[in-house]
């Protein structure tokens, strides 16, 4: 029977007031949550530990049973559709990662094609695709799991979860056990992995700067699955709709929205700019305008650099300090902060934006 899901058009997985109590439990481990999930996007679920996450996760692909509710999942009923029929469509990455220490990475990936009947040579390709895909070195492929760094573990878990194509992705901490810089690593490729798979995932962690820089919506959940807020990561951390979610994002919220802005959505100031050849009444005008004792030097749209106004003669010096219009605003107030000097906006190629300073940046935040 595949009677649609109701809702929103696009709609990949849909949660309807969904229960789990645990045998022998006082209180549901998730409490009547209900959630939809649109096709192609990326829905961290982030909350403290305990708050139902993984629950959550392990019912959508049946790994537990929820004790009341439905669940949909690409318009068909996922509680009425045989598990192992289920989990074709469904990958799934963990923490531990779970890969299969007797079998060779090559052969863990190929795990779910193999299942599923594919000839040889088509799961050979696939797995060679799929090494490529997340970055392992094709020489890994003959070794064993636990030959490898837990980073290229990790990865071979995202190949082998992602072998037979499936549309959906369920991820749970899957980046948790390794250390920050890897971690960092990962979760960067996982972004422009996404970028061309476009898969539907579901993400889980309690980390919430993993949620930010993943999410293009996350649910901050409480105990019991409660749901306290559901939004884009701009949206929540602009608008923290309860005390709870409020203070699960902590006091550097501000800090945190600077990683969601870049410096092209900032209205920025041109500064005292001159061209090569200006004399001393148009520098003074511009000086005058912007408050300063220096101008910018710019010919045809392209940066040539700054001197003082008592010194138009000289050749101009270079901004020791540049940022570009798609780095983030975190990363512009860093080096606002450490160049102690004036910081010019340039883009690819040369053309000048703008200079940027640390008040535009307190404007962008309250504006
Ligand atoms: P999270 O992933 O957010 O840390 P979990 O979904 O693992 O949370 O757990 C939610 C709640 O359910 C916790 O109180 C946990 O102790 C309880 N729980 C999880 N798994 C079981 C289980 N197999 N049996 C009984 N209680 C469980
Ligand atoms: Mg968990």
């Amino acid at each position: 029977m595949t009677e649609g899901a109701p809702g929103h058009s696009s709609t990949a997985i849909r949660l309807e007031d969904v229960c789990k109590t645990y045998p022998g439990s006082a209180h549901p481990a998730v409490e009547s949550l209900s959630l939809e999930i649109r096709a192609g996007e990326v829905m961290v679920l982030v909350g403290p530990s305990g708050c139902g996450k993984t629950t959550t996760l392990k019912m959508i692909n049946r790994i537990i049973e929820p004790t009341s509710g439905r669940i949909w999942i690409e318009g068909t009923d996922a509680l009425t559709t045989p598990p192992h029929v289920l989990r074709r469509g469904i990958g799934y990455v963990i923490q531990q990662v779970g890969l299969f220490p007797h079998r060779t990475v090559g052969e863990n990936i190929a795990t779910v094609p193999e299942l599923l009947g594919w000839e040889e040579g088509a799961v050979k390709r696939r797995v060679a695709e799929l090494a490529k895909l997340v970055g392992l070195d094709p020489e890994l492929l003959g070794r064993y799991p636990a030959q490898l760094s837990g980073g290229q573990q990790q990865r071979v878990g995202v190949a082998r979860a992602l072998a037979a194509d499936p549309p959906v992705l369920l991820m749970d901490e899957p980046f948790a056990a390794v250390d920050p810089i890897v971690r960092q690593r990962l979760q960067e490729e996982l972004v422009s992995l996404q970028r061309r798979l476009r898969k539907t995932i579901v993400f889980v962690t309690h980390d919430l700067d993993e949620a930010i820089l993943l999410a293009d919506r996350m649910a901050v959940l409480n105990l019991g699955g409660k749901i306290e807020q559901l939004g884009t990561p701009a949206e929540i951390l602009a608008n923290p709709a309860t005390p709870f979610v409020e203070s699960f994002l902590g006091r550097e919220r501000g800090l945190r929205r600077l990683s969601l802005l870049t410096v092209e959505e900032i209205d920025l100031e041109k500064g005292p700019v001159v061209g090569p050849g200006d004399g001393p009444s148009a520098a003074g005008q511009a000086m005058d305008r912007y408050g300063t004792d220096w101008v910018v030097v710019v010919e045809d749209g392209r940066l040539l650099g700054w001197k003082w106004g008592a010194d138009l003669a000289d050749e101009p010096h270079g901004f020791r300090a540049s940022v570009a219009p798609s780095d983030t605003l975190r990363r512009a107030l860093d080096v606002i902060l450490t160049s102690h000097t004036q910081v010019a906006v340039v883009e690819e190629g040369g053309r000048y934006l703008g200079i940027i300073d640390a008040a535009a940046i307190g404007r962008a935040l309250a504006g």
